[in-house]
C-alpha cells in the first residue's frame, strides 16, 4: 500500500521536504497549513539572504546543511527562472577591539567552505567593494546571495502538484494521536488519517509537538526583527551587505545593510522579543504566549544573561534615534532622514530550554511515527533543500531518485 505522509507547515521547509517526498514517489503527500497561503510566517518575513555559511560552528548541523543548501537553492533558481543575485557580503569590524571575532569568524568560514572568502584590509580595499562603509577590517564572502524566499516556495508548491502532491491551505493542525501504525490529525472540521507524519510548524513547533506529547522543551521564544527602508535616492550607498561582526553570545546577526532582490535597501533586522507568537508589532499581543514565556523555567536565567542587550535593542526598537546610531556606525554619511519608514517585520522562532540557553543548532525529535522539527532558525531557508534531505535520510529512510 502506498504509505501516506503528512506534513505540517507551508513555509518553505515544509514545503522543501514535500517536494522531495513527492518527487521520490513513494508516498501519498499531503502539506495541511493554518494560513491561507504559502510562506505566510518567517519565510514571507526575513531578510531574503541566501547565507553562504560563514559563522556556523564547524561540524553543526547548521554549517553542513547551509553550505550543502546554498547550492542547491542556486541551482533551483536557475532551474526555474527565480530571481538569485550574488550581491556579496562584507562582515565589517568597525574598530580594533573587533578584530578577534572577526579572525574567529574567518576560521569558521575557511573550516565551512565558503567559496571566494577573502580578509579585505584596508580602507582602499574596503571602498573598491563598499564605497561608503567604514572600519578597520572585513570578511567579504562574493557569493552570499539575495532571493525572494515566498517566490521560491510558491515554485516549490508547483512541483509539489505536479508530482502528485497535495497542498490543503486553511488547515490548522489542532489534534493529533498515534494510535497503532498510523497517525490521526485533526483539524478544525476534518480529520486526516497518515502512516507517518513530519511537523515544520515554525513558531508553533512546540504547540504542535505538545498535541503529541512529546517534551515541552525546547520551547519556541518569539523574537521580533523590524526592518527600515533606505530612501531609494540613497540606495547608492549600499552595494550589496554590510554586516556587523555579530556577538558570540547571541544568536542573532545584528542589524545590517542588505540591498535585495528588488533593488531595495533594506536596514535590519533588530531582535526584540514579540509579545505573541506572529506578532509583527508591540500592539500584537497574546497574554497566552506572552505568561507562557515569562513562566518558563528558563526566563530567568535568559534575563539574567541577556538583560542589558535586551533593553538595548528594546530602546532600538522604540526610538529611531538608537537603531539609527546602530546603523551609522557602518556608514557615517547616513543621516536619520534616509531611513524612510518601518516597513517590515519578521517574528524568528528561536528555541530556548529550560536552563534559559537558546538552542543554536537545528534540532529534530520523533516519536514514533511523527519527526518534529523543533528548531530550525535562520539559515533555514537557505538550507531548505538539504534540510528536507536530512529529514529523508535520517528520519524517513525513504529512497530519493
Ligand atoms: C526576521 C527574520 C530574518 C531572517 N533572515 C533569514 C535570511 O536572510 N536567510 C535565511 O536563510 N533565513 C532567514 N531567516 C530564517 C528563516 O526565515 C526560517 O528559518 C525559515 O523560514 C523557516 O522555515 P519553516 O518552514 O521552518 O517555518 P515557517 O516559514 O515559519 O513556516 C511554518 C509554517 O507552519 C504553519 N503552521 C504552524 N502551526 C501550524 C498548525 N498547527 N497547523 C498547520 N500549519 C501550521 C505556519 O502557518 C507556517 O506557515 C530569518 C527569519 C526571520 C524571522
Amino acid at each position: 500500500m502506498t504509505e501516506r505522509i503528512g506534513i505540517i507547515g507551508g513555509g518553505i521547509v515544509g514545503i522543501a521536504l514535500a517536494r522531495a517526498l513527492a518527487r521520490a514517489g513513494t508516498g501519498d503527500v499531503t502539506v495541511l497549513e493554518k494560513e491561507h497561503r504559502l510562506a505566510a510566517h518567517q519565510t514571507g518575513h526575513n531578510s531574503g539572504v541566501v547565507h553562504a555559511g560563514l559563522y556556523y560552528a564547524e561540524g553543526s548541523l547548521k554549517a553542513q546543511l547551509c553550505v550543502a543548501g546554498r547550492a542547491a537553492l542556486r541551482d533551483f533558481c536557475l532551474q526555474k527562472n527565480l530571481p538569485y543575485r550574488e550581491v556579496g557580503k562584507l562582515v565589517v569590524a568597525v574598530d580594533e577591539s573587533e578584530l578577534p571575532a572577526l579572525a574567529d569568524i574567518e576560521r569558521r568560514s575557511r573550516a565551512n567552505g565558503v567559496p571566494g572568502l577573502a580578509r579585505i584590509s584596508g580602507t582602499a580595499r574596503l571602498h573598491e567593494i563598499e564605497p561608503h562603509v567604514t572600519g578597520v577590517a572585513a570578511v567579504h564572502s562574493p557569493h552570499t546571495a539575495v532571493v525572494d524566499f515566498a517566490a521560491i516556495t510558491e515554485a516549490m508548491g508547483q512541483d509539489v502538484r505536479t508530482a502528485g502532491g497535495t497542498i490543503l491551505l486553511g488547515q490548522e493542525v489542532v489534534a493529533m494521536a498515534v494510535e497503532g501504525g498510523t497517525v490521526r490529525v485533526g483539524t478544525a472540521g476534518a480529520e486526516h488519517v497518515f502512516d507517518r507524519v513530519i511537523a515544520c510548524a515554525g513558531l508553533q513547533s512546540d504547540v504542535v509537538a505538545g498535541l503529541v506529547g512529546a517534551d515541552p522543551s525546547p520551547k519556541i521564544l518569539p523574537f521580533r526583527g523590524e526592518y527600515w527602508s533606505l530612501n531609494p535616492e540613497r540606495n547608492h550607498l549600499v552595494q550589496g551587505m554590510i554586516y556587523p561582526v555579530p556577538d558570540p553570545r547571541f544568536p542573532f546577526l545584528g542589524v545590517h545593510f542588505t540591498r535585495g532582490v528588488y533593488d531595495d535597501v533594506h536596514v535590519g533586522p533588530n531582535a526584540v522579543p514579540a509579545l505573541a507568537r506572529e506578532g509583527y508589532g508591540w500592539l500584537s499581543v497574546s497574554v497566552k504566549d506572552t505568561w507562557e514565556s515569562v513562566r518558563w523555567p528558563g526566563a530567568g536565567p535568559l534575563a539574567r544573561k541577556h538583560w542589558r542587550m535586551g533593553a538595548d535593542e528594546i530602546r532600538a526598537s522604540l526610538f529611531k534615534s538608537a537603531y539609527y546610531r546602530k546603523a551609522r556606525r557602518f556608514i557615517p554619511e547616513l543621516t536619520m532622514a534616509d531611513l524612510t519608514a518601518k516597513t517590515a517585520s519578521g517574528v524568528r522562532a528561536q528555541a530556548w530550554g529550560r536552563d534559559g540557553s537558546l538552542v543554536d543548532d537545528f534540532a529534530v525529535d520523533q516519536v514514533g511515527p511523527v519527526t518534529l522539527l523543533r528548531n530550525a532558525p535562520s539559515p533555514a531557508a537557505t538550507s531548505c533543500l538539504a534540510i528536507a534531505d536530512y529529514l529523508i535520510d535520517q528520519y524517513l529512510r525513504v529512497r530519493r531518485p
